[in-house]
């Protein structure tokens, strides 16, 4: 064949594999979505607040996990599964990465889990002697996400992902008065309008050929806590089960797109907090609040996908880690003098990489790491992701201190964020 030839047919041949088109080709993916409500079906201890009283009253909204199964054309795969839970306790992370190693020879790396960190969701810690309640809801939250990611899996077939980014602007940086002593009261979280924000919403959808979408994924940084108060003068958490207006953005996607699942992974929201919320406005009730944020985001979601909507191709590459983070043991009966801190980094081709952390991560952490990982890329970072366990402050945080610095030793961001950079390196070849 002569050079110009052969220059015209690889041109044809990558032309029909450009996004868009509607032949075959073009859904190099494939993809399985599958969804399942986990609302406790008994009453129980709720987790978020520690001033609650008593067990739940019952559900304003159901509670769902989610999962979704990718597969690259060399057959690599991923499941993504996110919550509406308070987070990722150890013990639940490693039952679903045995699950998916013995069913589907699934390696840790390729499991995200990700949690909203809803404050109206069951405590699944026994924290009362005795109580069993949350062992039989831990059985029960454990069957439904190895059901739910069987089922994605089950269910891969040809898919296209696409990716785009809206903004929401109803997270606020919430340290206003980090710096007063506890015992001032104008020390208590306040909103600060001139505190760092992530108002980035990243949407990942996927598509099968002949359908609308089948799934889409966001994230937004930003407490998942409207609900604080069950009314304005008492300072009581709410005892019904909701997912907050994480819950609620998923509700009004899925009520405005039959067939599709709304997938939310909490972003870096540490020190972020849904403003207004619980009873801050006299007129406004706070699950109004809740349903009018979910509302927002959602209709952010929407804005992306009707913006600039670009291809997502693989292959898929993603590697796990471990970082030891250390206390500075001030308390140590309190403190374990160290623990160890789940650092992970995916990269879908060379159009996104997602970077996902342990716990409550405050935002100079995504900030940052779009920053410095910024290329040809898109970079979402989340935070609560396949591990819970109290906040991870970012140097600036530390050294203020206040309710997001507990007291780790200053090199806590170098080692999260090397380890980061470290594993995005690793991915290059
Ligand atoms: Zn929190």
């Amino acid at each position: 064949m002569k050079p110009v030839a052969l220059l015209i047919l690889t041109l044809l041949l990558g032309a029909s594999r450009s996004f868009g088109a509607t032949d075959d080709t073009n859904y190099p993916w494939k993809a399985g979505v599958a969804s399942t409500v986990i609302t406790p079906q008994t009453n129980m201890w709720m987790a978020g607040y520690a001033a609650r009283k008593s067990p739940s009253h019952g559900t304003a909204q159901d509670l769902f996990a989610k999962a979704l199964a990718l597969e690259d054309e060399k057959g690599t795969r991923l499941v993504i599964v996110t919550m509406d839970i308070i987070g990722v306790r150890p013990w639940l992370r490693q039952f679903v990465e045995k699950h998916v190693a013995e069913r589907h020879k699934l390696p840790p790396e390729c499991l995200v889990m990700n949690a909203s960190h809803t404050h109206c969701g069951p405590e699944y810690r026994e924290i009362k002697e005795g109580e069993k309640t949350a062992g039989h809801y831990t059985a029960f939250l454990q069957e439904r996400l190895a059901h739910i990611v069987d089922e994605a899996i089950s269910k891969l077939a040809p898919a296209q992902l696409s990716q785009a980014h809206a903004r929401c602007g109803f997270a606020m940086n919430r340290r206003l008065n980090y710096a007063l002593p506890k015992t001032d009261p104008n020390s208590k979280k306040a909103p600060n309008p001139d505190g760092p924000v992530d108002h980035n919403v990243p949407v990942l959808m996927v598509q099968s050929p002949g359908t609308n979408l089948c799934a889409v994924l966001f994230s937004y940084a930003c407490h998942n806590t409207t609900l604080s108060s069950v009314s304005m003068t008492n300072n009581v958490p709410r005892y019904e089960f909701t997912g907050d207006y994480a819950g609620y953005a998923q509700e009004t996607l899925q009520n405005g797109r039959p067939g599709l699942t709304a997938m939310f992974m909490q972003g870096c929201g540490a020190d972020q907090n849904p403003y207004p919320r619980h009873y801050m406005v006299p007129y406004v009730k706070p699950l109004e609040f809740a349903q009018q944020h979910g509302r927002t985001l959602a209709y952010a979601v929407e804005a992306a996908m009707a913006a600039h909507v670009r291809p997502v191709r693989g292959p898929i590459r993603s590697a796990l880690e471990y970082v030891t983070l250390e206390r500075e043991k001030k308390d140590p009966k309190k403190d374990a003098p160290s623990r160890q801190y789940p650092v992970q980094v995916i990269r879908l081709g060379d159009d996104l990489t997602l970077a996902t952390l342990g716990s409550e991560v405050v935002v100079d952490y995504s900030l940052r790491l779009k920053r410095e990982l910024a290329g040809k890329a898109v970079v979402w970072v989340a935070g609560y992701s396949n591990d819970y366990g109290g906040y991870i402050p970012s140097l600036r945080v530390l050294k203020e201190g206040g309710y997001e610095a507990p007291d780790y030793k200053p090199d806590i961001e170098e080692r999260i964020v090397g380890k980061v950079h470290e594993l995005y390196d690793r991915l290059n070849h």
